[in-house]
């Protein structure tokens, strides 16, 4: 099925791991018995890990129209015939106030109702609890229909297989991208071959969709056309057909590189956009040429980055650590220095971006130290607001099982009882520990 990034702010980030699908809608019935049907409003809600219930009323409350979420078919239905732009524009509203986390913008928090009826969400990455407006409408049904409580250990369970779940469904998507950028860049030249690489890969992704879900649901979401075993004349299958929508579709479908090729040659206006991530590299200061002291660290970081500046691979970069002098802690501060200095605000989505080279590098016994104590360093040196990131870093590393949890937790009890105890770092990844060890505790209880 057609993924998207959960969170509008996203939308362009290639490397986003947190995906739902896109809406899909139909129009049944009619005159004033006339209905939408959100007809994945579960899948969606799911990946949200909210109440499809939840996302039904507040469509409703928004639109000022009846709404009704039936818990036994899962069938979202909204009163009135309203197209899928709106209501992805009111879904993304809904993400905003009742998902994302305020602090970080992390999807992936909890509803929490107070003891004084007020509406928080806890964020698993930062630990930060966002007020919910009490103002808005769907606060009322909140609190008539809260959330389950996670009492028991098999909800939290549940909810970390979900995780799980999405991971991969996120990994899968991030995979099918790279495919299609590959494809697309071989046969990159003049813009007719582009956009027929375009058309090629389009037809690629939806043949792809279509094998994994044979639903009639899914493999005609993203299509104009009305679906072939479609006889019932009541139903009219929507999708947003709008020109920026189509931009949009065609970009999270392909990589930025091709979309901006594709766009150029349907779109003259638009030609400075979306040139995006390459360059940041400029911001990277090297460390330590200056001073003797430094000099062997300064000029490993130096070495590693200029191996990584080539296009090295993961098990290319691997043997080449292999080949420098110096200690396995040396080597590997060096490489987090290369990899990651200069980034601050969005630390964390490097982090995700080039955790292959972190778990490439990693694969001895005793390594997982060595590269926490490399994070621990280099946070002495990092930025304010890069060390703010350190949860979110951690929690990557971990969810892709380059960390484990014994690991972490013994760098912390140590740190914590070492020299630098008051060190801000221990302070921010406090919220992330205290979730990882409930994470721990229940796995143990079975
Ligand atoms: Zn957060």
């Amino acid at each position: 099925m057609a993924l998207q990034n959960i969170g509008a702010s996203n939308r362009d980030d290639a490397f986003y791991r947190y995906k739902m699908p896109k809406m899909v809608t139909k129009i049944e019935g009619r005159g004033n018995g006339i209905k939408t049907n959100v007809v994945n409003m579960v899948e969606i809600a799911k990946a949200l890990a909210r109440p499809a219930s939840y996302t039904t009323k507040y469509f409703g409350c928004e639109l000022g129209a009846q709404s009704k979420f039936d818990e036994k078919t899962g069938t979202s239905l909204v009163n009135g015939a309203h197209d899928t732009a709106k209501l992805a524009a009111l879904l993304e509203n809904f993400i905003k106030k009742y998902v994302q986390c305020y602090g970080c913008g992390n999807p992936e928090t909890e509803i929490v109702i107070t003891k004084t009826q007020m509406i928080t969400l806890k964020c698993a990455a930062c630990g930060f609890l966002s007020d919910v407006d009490m103002r808005d409408k769907l606060t009322t049904f909140i609190l008539k229909n809260p959330p389950e409580q996670k009492k028991s250990s098999k909800d939290k369970k549940a909810m970390r297989r979900a995780e799980k779940e999405r991971l991969k469904e996120g990994e899968a998507a991030d995979e099918e991208q790279k495919k299609l950028k590959k494809e697309a860049v071989k046969k990159k030249g003049s813009s007719a071959s582009a956009k027929d690489a375009a058309s090629k890969a389009l037809t690629k992704k939806r043949s792809n969709s279509s094998d994994e879900d044979h639903s009639p649901a899914h493999s005609h979401a993203d299509e104009n056309e009305p679906p072939a075993d479609d006889d019932d004349e009541d139903v009219q299958w929507q999708t947003d057909t709008s020109l920026e929508a189509a931009r949009q579709r065609i970009q999270e479908q392909l990589s930025a590189v091709t979309a901006d090729m594709v766009m150029l040659s349907t779109n003259e206006e638009k030609q400075k956009s979306a040139k995006k991530s390459p360059g940041r590299e400029e911001k990277t200061q090297v460390n330590g040429h200056s001073n003797g002291h430094t000099s062997a660290h300064g000029n490993l970081v130096e070495e590693i980055r200029e191996h990584l500046n080539k296009g090295s691979s993961p098990s290319q970069l691997k043997s080449f650590l292999g080949s420098l002098s110096g200690t396995y802690q040396e080597i590997m501060d060096a490489l987090f220095e290369a990899l990651f200095m200069g980034f601050d605000k969005g630390f964390a989505k490097e982090v995700a971006k080039k955790k292959n080279y972190l778990a490439a590098a990693t694969q001895e016994e005793g390594s997982q130290m060595v590269l926490l104590r490399a994070i621990e360093s280099f946070s002495a040196k990092a930025s304010t607001k890069a060390v703010k990131e350190l949860g979110l870093v951690l929690k990557e590393l971990y969810d892709h099982d380059v960390l484990e949890e014994s690991s972490i937790l013994e760098w912390y009890q140590k740190g914590l009882g070492g020299g630098n105890k008051t060190s801000q770092i221990w302070k921010n990844l406090k919220p992330f520990i205290e979730w990882l060890q409930n994470a721990e505790s229940e796995s143990e209880e079975e």
